[in-house]
């Protein structure tokens, strides 16, 4: 076994345990930071950016002013209304404001880990894998923007019997998916419209490339296991074209997964403004109607 390679590093910014939704089993799911679509809906907004950011409850700050005080960027500043004001050009990302506020009213989202420091905390999850037949989920974001940190975590994982599971959107060079093939138990592939001119509007991107993808991955043999955000409003219209284009392909495993406005609240914490429109939340009933579209 090499040893690991200590300088491949990614921004993480949740490590979930116990979760049972993104894959076989009781599973840990890391999420990334950065992401190359902008789905207008998106559930993760603070996961946009691979570089970590700031959040800021307004409701917990006391006003004590420690986070301006220690900030050696000199980007904080008090604000009446908004309670602070934040030059992001300034910042140096050293989330000294963050540790300082003891009311928790800042706090630092993502962190650089090596891929060592990533791999001891997911191993030591294994006896709940074993238990369960779960593993490791990794998610974003896209995760598979980091393909040298990705293939390293799995390769590692297989080495030591865990299952794994990569959760992506699919708009990535197909190069990077081969890399990752040997290692990768099950592929969590997000389809989000058939259309072209309507995945732009949606996502802020083309589908060309995640259709592609998608059809060479199915071509591999791999398991996978096509997940759709269900936001009525938006891609309602397209989820006949999305099974009729799954089904000519022989893909036959889809879960649709309801839209939640969880999103919209995430985006007002940040520091820097990132407006997010809610759309209707789906109903359990309504889910039940189109998941049977797919059989
Ligand atoms: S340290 Fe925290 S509580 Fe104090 S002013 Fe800054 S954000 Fe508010
Ligand atoms: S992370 Fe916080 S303390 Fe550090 S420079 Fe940025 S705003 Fe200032």
């Amino acid at each position: 076994m090499f040893p690991l390679d200590e300088k491949k590093t990614a921004v993480i910014f949740n490590i979930q345990r116990f979760s049972v939704f993104d894959g076989p089993g009781v599973r840990t799911a890391v999420f990334f930071k950065g992401c190359n679509l902008r789905c207008l809906w998106c559930h993760n907004p603070e996961s946009y950016e691979r570089r970590t950011q700031l959040a800021f409850d307004r409701q917990k700050c006391i006003g004590c002013g420690s986070c301006i005080r220690n900030c050696p960027g000199l980007c904080l500043l008090p604000a009446p209304e908004a309670g602070l004001l934040y030059r992001r050009e300034d910042c140096l990302d050293c989330g000294k404001c963050a540790r300082g506020c003891y009311a928790k009213a800042l706090s630092r989202i993502g962190c650089e880990m090596t891929a060592g420091e990533l791999l001891e905390d997911l191993l030591e999850d294994m006896p709940y894998y074993q238990e369960s037949g779960g593993g490791v989920t990794f998610s974003g974001g896209e995760c598979m923007l980091c393909p040298d940190f990705l293939e390293e975590m799995l390769r590692r994982l297989k080495e030591k019997g865990v299952h794994t599971a990569v959760d992506t959107a699919g708009n990535v060079p197909y190069e990077s998916f081969e890399r990752i093939l040997p290692y990768t138990d099950l592929f969590l592939y997000d389809v989000k419209a058939f259309h072209e001119e309507v995945h732009r509007e949606l996502t802020g991107a083309s589908n060309r490339r995640i259709k592609e993808n998608l059809l060479r991955l199915a071509g591999t043999g791999k398991e996978i296991k096509i997940r759709i955000p269900v936001i009525e409003e938006l891609n309602a219209g397209e989820l006949p074209f999305i099974r009729d284009f799954l089904w000519e392909n022989g893909i036959r495993d889809v879960e649709l997964l309801g839209y939640h406005r969880m999103g919209v609240g995430k985006a007002e914490l940040l520091l820097e403004p990132l407006a997010q429109k809610a759309f209707r939340e789906v109903d359990g009933e309504s889910l039940k109607k189109y998941q049977q579209m797919f059989g």
